[in-house]
C-alpha cells in the first residue's frame, strides 16, 4: 500500500478526531475508522494542506469530498456491523467508501460521473481499499446485488427514491439527506418489515444535489 504516511499526518488526524468528539461524535468504531483513512490522498493537490480540516473541498467535476463531520454522522447513523453489505450512492472521492471498508463493511458504490468513477475505481485498490465500484445512476440502486443491510446516499435528494427503499433488507437502514437545494434533513429510514418503514430525522446539512441520469465523460 502506498500512502505517503508521515507522523505529521497521524498527528493531524488525531486532532481531527479530537474535534469530531467535541462536535458530538461518540461512536468509537467510527472515530477509529476515520482515524485510519489517509484523507490527504483523496484531495486535489491544491487543497492537500487542508486534508485534516473539518471541511468539504472540491474534488473536480463540480463535486466535493464531504466534510469529515458529515461522514462521521452518516456512518454513525448507519450502525455498521462487521460484514454488513452496504450500498453507497455518490462515490465522489471514495473517502466515505474507505471509511465504511475500515468499519468491516462490504461496500458497493455508484457514481454518475464517468470521470470520477474512472479515477476512483483505479485509485482505491492502489491504496488498499477494494469496494465494488459502479458507473451508473444511483437513483436506481443496484437491483442485481440487493438486498443491502445498509444504504447511504451522499448527495442531497428532493425525495426518497422508492428503488432504494425496495433494495433494503428487513431491519436495514437507509441514511439519506432529503430537502431542497439549500438545506437537507438527515433522514434515517428503517425497514421494519416487508411493507413497513420507520422514518427519523437527524438535523440539517448541505450536500451537492443528487441528480438523475449519468454524465459520460
Ligand atoms: N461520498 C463522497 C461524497 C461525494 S459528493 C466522498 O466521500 O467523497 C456526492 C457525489 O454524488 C458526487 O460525486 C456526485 O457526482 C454523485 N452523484 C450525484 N447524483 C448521483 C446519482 N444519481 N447517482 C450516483 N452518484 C451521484
Amino acid at each position: 500500500m502506498v500512502t505517503n504516511e508521515t507522523p505529521r499526518h497521524q498527528g493531524m488526524r488525531k486532532k481531527l478526531i479530537d474535534g469530531l468528539k467535541i462536535k458530538g461524535i461518540r461512536n468509537e468504531k467510527v472515530l477509529e475508522a476515520i482515524g485510519k483513512v489517509p484523507r490527504h490522498l483523496f484531495m486535489e493537490s491544491t487543497f492537500i494542506q487542508f486534508a485534516y480540516k473539518d471541511q468539504a473541498f472540491p474534488i473536480g467535476a463540480g463535486q466535493t469530498i464531504s466534510q469529515p463531520y458529515t461522514v462521521a454522522v452518516q456512518t454513525q447513523l448507519l450502525e455498521i456491523e462487521k460484514g454488513d453489505k452496504v450500498l453507497e450512492v455518490g462515490t465522489g472521492s471514495g473517502y466515505q467508501a474507505a471509511v465504511l471498508l475500515e468499519m468491516g463493511a462490504k461496500v458497493f458504490t455508484i457514481e454518475r460521473q464517468k470521470e470520477l468513477y474512472m479515477k476512483v475505481h483505479k485509485f482505491l485498490p492502489e491504496i488498499g481499499y477494494n469496494p465494488a465500484c459502479f458507473f451508473g445512476d444511483g437513483y436506481k440502486g443496484l437491483p442485481n446485488f440487493a438486498p443491502f443491510d445498509k444504504i447511504i446516499v451522499t448527495a442531497g435528494a428532493t425525495s426518497v427514491p422508492e428503488d432504494l427503499k425496495e433494495q433494503l433488507a428487513v431491519n436495514g437502514r437507509l441514511v439519506i439527506p432529503v430537502g431542497n437545494e439549500h438545506r437537507q434533513e438527515m433522514t434515517v429510514i428503517t425497514r421494519i418489515s416487508e411493507n413497513e418503514f420507520r422514518n427519523e430525522k437527524h438535523g440539517d446539512f448541505v450536500f451537492v444535489p443528487l441528480l438523475k441520469g449519468t454524465v459520460n465523460f
